[in-house]
């Protein structure tokens, strides 16, 4: 076949994917680059990019240019995108041909955010540009009806954003996108443990306390994990042991506003759709619905049902790659 090749990029805050049809997921990358600062250069993408985070001398800095669900930088998210398409390409072995992409934004984004994105992924070496609204693409990987007349519920918690949508016949028909997500409870752990214990720690520490003993406001078992910082008071490295209630607390006011967030949206749904939602639910995805005990403590307060994606940091990529079969159907939803 001669036409070009296709694939689906998810752009996250967190985390990139390219997907194509052919190969499924054939890169997961953190969405990090390291920066000498001084002579501008690209050091280092993706997964080397972040184990730097928070290690290195002066002028390495590693940045997240999509932190807060939006392009930050620019010209290093171009930058990134040239790595990651390069990458990609070679794995897949069309590196002779400019790939179609389709890439979604989030569905907060402004138009002008949304011509960065597109301008970003031409500038990284791609022909034809498709734009897809991140809770459609997510819904699409999730494997939900988007193009059916009843209403699809996703709830995509990321790193910067979480983005809550009902989705019917291709289109959004309500939708509430914050800039509380992942990041947001990793920095409420840092700030905790530098409150209560007078340590310091980053926020790869936070990540990892929040997957280890991290759980929705459910019931639980107490656990308890111990984590190293260093003592603000004598400048020394110090060991902490935090039990999983308190790193509950520390996350309430962010795990609240998500869930608010939830029902706003669900009040905006269009009274014949309702019913639907009774029926079918509420998909979950994105990292952040791997919280323990987010399934349970979100039906329970919504009390509808609510279910994981089948694998809910894949869906938006699986999303992208396979909305070209639907592109006729989407036609509100990609542009
Ligand atoms: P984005 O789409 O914004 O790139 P992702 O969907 O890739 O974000 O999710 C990244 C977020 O999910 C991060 O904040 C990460 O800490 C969180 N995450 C990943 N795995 C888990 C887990 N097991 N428990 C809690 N949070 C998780
Ligand atoms: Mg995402």
């Amino acid at each position: 076949m001669l036409s070009n090749a296709e694939i689906g990029i998810d752009l996250g805050t967190a985390n990139i994917l390219v997907y194509s049809k052919n190969k499924g997921i054939t890169l997961n990358e953190p969405s990090v680059v390291a920066i000498d600062t001084v002579t501008k250069n690209v050091l280092a993408v993706g997964k080397e990019a972040k184990d730097m985070i928070g290690k290195t001398p002066g002028r390495i800095v590693a940045i997240r240019p999509l932190k807060d669900g939006v392009i930050a930088d620019y010209d290093i998210t171009t930058d990134m995108l040239k790595h990651i398409m390069r990458k990609a390409a070679k794995k897949m072995g069309f590196s002779m041909r400019k790939p179609n992409v389709v890439v979604c934004t989030p569905s907060g984004s402004t138009s002008v955010e949304r011509r960065a994105i597109h301008d970003a992924v031409r500038n990284a070496g791609a022909k034809k540009i498709h734009l897809i609204e991140e809770p459609v693409a997510a819904a699409v990987g999730a494997g939900l009806p988007v193009d059916e007349p009843v209403a699809n519920v996703i709830v995509d918690i990321g790193g910067g954003t979480t983005e809550v949508a009902i989705i019917s016949f291709g289109g959004v028909v309500a939708c509430h996108s914050i800039r509380v997500a992942g990041d947001r409870l990793d920095d409420d752990i840092v700030q905790h443990v530098r409150k209560e214990y007078n340590v310091l720690i980053g926020e790869r520490t936070a990540e990892n306390i929040k997957m280890e003993i991290g759980y929705a406001l459910v019931d639980h078992e107490e656990q308890f994990m111990d984590i190293r910082g260093r003592d603000l008071v004598t400048g020394l490295p110090k060991t902490v042991t935090l039990s999983s209630y308190e790193i509950q607390k520390a996350m309430k006011e962010a795990l609240l506003q998500i869930l608010e967030a939830i029902r706003a949206t669900l009040e905006d749904c269009p009274a014949e759709l309702s019913g639907d939602i009774v029926d079918r639910g509420v998909i979950l995805t994105g990292g952040g619905a791997l919280l323990k005990g987010m399934e349970e403590w979100l039906s329970k307060e919504i009390v509808v049902p609510v279910h994981l994606a089948p694998s809910p940091l894949e869906s938006v990529a699986i999303g992208t790659g396979k909305a070209l079969q639907y592109i006729h159907k989407l036609q509100q939803a990609i542009k």
